[in-house]
């Protein structure tokens, strides 16, 4: 019996060199052969790294500058269409590198702009990503990990343990899947927020190489400034935000230490004093204004007497002055437990910030009719993509 031809490509897992899975046969029933790939996936490595695995074959930088052009700048992956690289080198590339990204299973298109894809990274598992447009901004919301093990209790994604963190080229992969839909239409990503699925700081290594790689003038060429880490608070790997020159938000939540505890049980590791003191060191070494998350939970943390206990929290930390608050009405979904407040809350916990002299931003809720809340990312396709109906 033959080997089937088609190499399952499974780049889920976080190490670039990694072990993909052959079927053997037609029948489903047969055993599974792994198979060891012997390449490098390209969109693992930020331009240094390339440099240095290039180097160590004894090849000069600028080979690696070449290649990298060709991919994030000219969307190039057949290394023979690569003119300007020389014959013997392309010839030599495909036994170093291959192009693996994760696959689109749908690209789905709300009434109001929002679009969402759902992505295979194998093994039956699906992530989703997020475009959001808001004036002249088209902000990607990008996933981190499948699953997430905060488990805070609002949060749909938080209610499955962690199931896999991402490879920094499935991080990358979305965004390049998402701009290549887009440039069909003459539209260019904006800013990227990690938002989707998964704690960013949870899986650090793929997440700031990853940012490196977005970042990188020779490619993608996204400007720091545009790209938003946010966190729940895992407070000791804060540092990293700021070390990445990247914009910090962070899910407070709560307005006290008690109801956050209780929303998002990190905070009896990381309280509200010790997050805080973090976001101030933040703001310190950057300059740069702290994007406070709050959602909405009907009678948990929308009362009006909560919108001044937030802003006297944020006061006495010194970070009044240093950020905004994003106000969050919760999205629903079955089983949560908590309630989306009525708009009149909304609003009127709204007005109370802006009254106290609070920079407020309300998130409307887009894509409603995709299921697309970024922050709210539904798995409900989760490992049958197949039976996906739009
Ligand atoms: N893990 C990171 C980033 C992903 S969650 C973090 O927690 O910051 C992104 C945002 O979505 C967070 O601010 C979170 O509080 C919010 N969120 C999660 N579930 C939500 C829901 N059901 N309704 C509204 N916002 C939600
Ligand atoms: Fe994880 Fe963020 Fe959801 Fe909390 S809100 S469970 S940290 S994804």
């Amino acid at each position: 019996m033959e080997l089937q031809s088609q190499v399952e490509s499974n780049a889920a897992s976080a190490a670039p060199e990694d072990v993909h899975v052959a079927k053997v046969g037609a029948e489903e029933s047969l055993p599974v052969v792994p198979v060891v790939r012997t390449t490098k996936n390209f969109y693992d490595y930020t331009l240094p790294e390339l440099e240095e695995i290039l180097a160590g074959l004894g090849k000069e930088k600028f080979r690696a500058q070449q290649v990298f052009k060709w991919v994030y700048e000219k969307r190039v992956e057949n290394f023979e269409e690569m003119s300007n690289v020389s014959k013997a080198f392309r010839a030599e590339l495909p036994n170093i590198f291959h192009f693996d990204l994760p696959k689109v299973v749908a690209e789905l298109k709300s009434k109001d702009g929002t679009r969402k894809w759902l992505f295979d990274i194998g093994d039956g598992m699906t992530i989703e990503t997020v475009l959001i447009p808001n004036k002249e901004r088209l902000t990607l919301c990008v996933s981190s990990e499948v699953g997430c093990n905060i488990a805070c209790r609002f949060c749909f994604t938080g209610k499955q343990k962690l199931k896999r963190r991402l490879s920094a080229g499935q991080i990358v992969g979305q965004f390049l899947h998402a701009q290549d839909s887009l440039s069909k239409e003459d539209m260019r990503i904006t800013n990227i927020v990690f938002m989707g699925m998964g704690e960013p700081l949870d899986n650090p290594d793929a997440v700031f190489r990853s940012i490196e790689i977005l970042h990188q003038p020779n490619g993608i060429n996204l400007s720091r400034k545009k790209i938003t880490v946010s966190t729940s608070g895992l407070v000791p790997l804060m540092p990293l935000i700021a070390k990445a020159k990247v914009r910090l938000a962070v899910s407070l939540n709560a307005p006290n230490n008690e109801i956050r505890s209780f929303v998002m049980p990190i905070n009896k590791k990381w309280d509200v004093h010790s997050l805080l003191g973090a976001c101030l060191d933040y703001y310190k070494e950057t300059g740069d204004r702290i994007t406070f998350e709050y959602v909405l939970l009907k009678n948990v943390t929308d009362r009006l007497e909560q919108a001044k206990e937030l802003w006297d929290m944020l006061k006495q930390a010194g970070l009044h002055n240093a950020c905004k608050v994003n106000l969050i009405p919760f999205n629903e979904h079955p089983g949560s437990g908590f309630e989306r407040p009525e708009p009149a809350s909304v609003i009127a916990f709204q007005n109370e910030l802006i009254r106290l002299g609070a920079h407020v931003l309300l998130r409307k809720t887009m894509g409603r009719d995709i299921f697309a809340a970024c922050g709210q990312l539904t798995s409900k396709y989760e490992g049958r993509p197949e039976r996906m109906t739009v």
